[in-house]
């Protein structure tokens, strides 16, 4: 199935991108091309209570303890898109790491 790759490789260096909600694509897990379920990667919510965070924290308290500089400007404009593909035979997820984009839209195609 085309449409897979296609609209990714019509999609570079183009800022917005139409990606199907539903993908045909080869899951390891079946060992053969099966109906994949499409979302974008996000990351998870940041515990306030992990180690790192409370050190964190506990470094930032205080005149003069930034850690790191923050960041005012950036370089880049786009961010790349992570995209999970989860097997609806076998719930196997797959994740694709896409290119650099401004925008990414979920559709249905229907055909
Ligand atoms: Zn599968």
């Amino acid at each position: 199935m085309p449409i897979d790759n296609t609209l990714f490789v019509l999609g570079y260096g183009v800022v917005d991108v139409k990606y199907p909600k539903k993908v045909r694509t080869y899951c390891p897990r079946c060992n053969e091309h099966t109906l994949h379920s499409v979302s974008i990667y996000k990351h998870g919510k940041r515990r306030s209570l992990s180690e790192g965070e409370r050190r964190y924290r506990r470094k930032k308290e205080g005149y003069g303890s930034q850690r790191k500089p923050e960041q005012k400007r950036f370089a880049k404009v786009t961010k790349k898109v992570l995209l999970k593909l989860r097997c609806t035979k076998c719930g196997y997820t797959v994740y694709r790491l896409g290119i650099r984009l401004k925008k990414i839209e979920l559709v249905d195609v229907v055909r």
